[in-house]
């Protein structure tokens, strides 16, 4: 293939992920992107292919790469066919890692393989395209290793398979930056070595960068998680242009850059919605463990009221307005369709019913969003955060499904809970509150929520599906009569 058009065909794809990038910002062109990102990758796929048969692979090397796309492939899909979506954060922290790996596995490779200048270049010229190759080399393994080792990290978090208390260990600020030196004093030896000798730098850098990256994610606590699931995110980018760099591949230094700018901004985007600095939450640890123990885990508020199905099904007969807060619990009941069958039968019926999301319910930025463009929920019902806050005195009932966290008045008049300064939706305001979860345990943060003991909230005990499933039967059973009114 003529290198004009590779070229082109590579600044193609870049264009498709751009578009990609713009269509998944909006539920509404949210399908397009992805046809957009899938089409763009499809492309860089063939064009890279194509080179490589240019380029006289050896019929070993071709064989194994084939395999590896394939077997890479066919996993790929199985995975993602088989993952529920309440699975979806472990498996795109996993997916990270993976990134990151690979840009420490290029790195080393490409600092075992000798460097070829091109015929009649200056001796200069050589020795400063060698340093940049192996500033690209470092940086690369560096953030591969931090990404790599983090993203492990967070999928335990993620899975419950490690606690999701902050590990908190005395000086751990002075640890890392200790690190963090070593990574950067590794670097003059390494430099000044000739290629292939300061392997072991290499290695140990890559080992310290690896503890680095575990220890920072180990010590954020559960309430900063999303935040850590971006960051990841926006790391697995820098690595993978970093990667791109090493190869001298350009569509992998854009579509890198691309994947770790979004992932930035989508960070800081989450960081406002938590209200938390993001230079925090990337030194981990502060605002979680440092502060005194919440009251609300120790304190007790009263009694809970109960409700039954039924008389939740009258009040919300009743009502002129509803809101809708879904959370976590939501996924794990797959309670979405029955969710939106509520709200046809309700909006039928002539009641107002909108939906509250909260920027970091469920596990993953959007989860929310997508469960109900996945049961068919109208966009233009559901509301983010800022949008239907105020609008709660004048709701009549709330019916909080499977969130909990997201629901926290502690978060705004507990200076001692770890999620205090984080918005809430403040559906205490309502008249009703009525929530649905099987019982009292505590939600990711793992604080109690004294939002159940207030006066005006009553508990549906149950597996959200089950009590959604009653609810539009009990809806249904009164419809006739609704309508007669
Ligand atoms: P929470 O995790 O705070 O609460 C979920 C609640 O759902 C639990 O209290 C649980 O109570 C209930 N539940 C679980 N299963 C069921 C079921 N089958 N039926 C009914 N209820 C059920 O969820 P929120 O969405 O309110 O908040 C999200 C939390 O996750 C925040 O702390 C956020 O920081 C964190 N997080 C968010 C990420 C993101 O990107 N969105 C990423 C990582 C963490 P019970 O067991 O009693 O039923």
């Amino acid at each position: 293939m003529n290198h004009n058009i590779q070229v082109i065909a590579y600044l193609l794809a870049g264009v498709l992920f751009i578009r990609s990038l713009g269509g998944l910002s909006k539920q509404t062109t949210a399908r397009s992107g992805n046809v957009f990102g899938m089409a763009g990758m499809t492309l860089a796929g063939v064009v890279t292919a194509i080179v490589w048969a240019q380029h006289g692979v050896g019929s070993v090397a071709a064989g194994i790469l084939g395999a590896a796309i394939v077997g890479g492939s066919v996993i790929g899909w199985w995975l993602a066919k088989r993952v529920e979506m309440t699975g979806m954060p472990e498996l795109v922290a996993i997916l990270h890692s993976f990134v990151g790996l690979a840009a420490v596995l290029v790195g080393i490779s490409s600092y075992l393989t000798p460097v070829v200048a091109h015929e009649g270049t200056p001796p200069d010229q050589i020795a400063i395209e060698h340093t940049v190759h192996l500033v690209e080399i470092w940086v690369g393994v560096a953030v591969g290793a931090i990404t790599f080792t983090g993203s492990v990290i967070a999928f335990g978090k993620l899975r419950g398979s490690i606690s999701g208390k902050p590990l908190l260990l005395p000086g751990r600020h002075a640890m890392n930056a200790v690190m963090a030196l070593a990574i950067v004093g590794l670097a003059v030896p390494f430099m000044t070595a000739a290629q292939p000798l300061a392997l072991p730098h290499v290695i140990a850098m890559t080992v310290i960068a690896g503890i680095l990256g575990a220890h920072l994610v180990m010590a954020i606590g559960g309430a900063d998680m999303p935040v850590v699931v971006s960051l990841l995110n926006s790391y697995s980018g820098w690595a993978a242009a970093a990667a791109g760099f090493m190869l001298d591949n350009d569509l992998l230094i854009v579509t890198g850059a691309l994947v770790g700018s979004s992932g930035t901004i989508l960070s800081i985007i989450m960081c406002r919605a938590m209200n938390r600095s993001i230079l925090n939450v990337v030194f981990g640890g502060f605002g979680t463990g440092d502060s005194k123990p919440s009251t609300a885990t120790t304190e007790s508020h009263g009694d809970v009221h109960e409700m039954k199905g039924d008389e939740v099904a009258q009040r919300l007969l009743a009502s002129r307005q509803v809101v809708i807060v879904p959370g976590y619990g939501m996924a794990v009941a797959r309670a979405q369709n029955a969710v939106h069958e509520l709200t046809t039968q309700l909006r039928e019926m002539g009641i107002k019913v909108r939906f509250a999301i909260h920027p970091v319910a469920g596990r993953l930025p959007g989860h929310m969003n997508v469960l109900l463009a996945e049961a068919g929920v109208p966009y233009d019902i559901v509301m983010e955060m800022e949008e239907i806050n105020h609008d709660f005195p004048q709701t009549d009932v709330v019916l909080v499904v499977g969130s909990n966290d997201i629901v926290n008045p502690g978060a705004l008049d507990d200076p001692s809970s770890p999620i205090y300064g984080m918005p809430v939706l403040e559906v205490w305001k309502s008249k009703l509150v009525v929530v649905l979860k099987r019982g009292m345990a505590a939600g990711y943060a793992g604080v109690e929520n004294p939002l159940f003991f207030h006066d005006n909230c009553r508990m549906l005990f149950g597996d959200a599906k089950k009590s959604m499933d009653a609810l539009v039967q009990a809806v249904r059973a009164a419809g006739p009569a609704k309508a007669a009114e």
